[in-house]
């Protein structure tokens, strides 16, 4: 299998390609350069993305911007939003504050990005 990874470690955004089976790597072609050799393995095995969002305020019609602390394996991410969106959370709130920890046990805490 061929996939197709765009490299995001730098705005170049080279269109790397990664040959390989399940989470064995055979080549990667069309670098621009170490970086992003390493960047597309990591994709090409296990795909992780930071998660932005948002937590309902409890008792309020409002809304407060969240993130993960780190990248999730995009394979969790639907487990992760419907997590966060059973999670409601009393103000006042701090920037980087945990609102979820360890959520849907990744080891990623889920934290506010604004004070409110
Ligand atoms: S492969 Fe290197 S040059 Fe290309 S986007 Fe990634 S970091 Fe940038």
């Amino acid at each position: 299998m061929i996939k197709n990874i765009i490299c995001t470690v730098c705005p170049r955004g080279c269109s790397i390609s990664v040959k390989g089976e399940n989470s064995i790597v055979e080549s990667v072609e069309n670098y621009g350069c170490k970086r992003g050799i390493e960047y597309a393995k990591a994709e090409f095995v296990c795909p992780v993305r930071i998660l932005t969002t948002v937590v309902k305020v409890d008792g309020k019609d409002e809304l407060i911007p969240v993130r993960s602390n780190k990248p999730i394996p995009k394979s969790k991410i639907l487990e992760c939003m419907e997590e966060i969106r059973k999670t409601t959370i009393t103000l006042p709130v701090k920037m980087h504050q945990v609102i979820i920890e360890n959520v849907c046990d990744t080891g990623v805490s889920i934290v506010a990005t604004k004070e409110f």
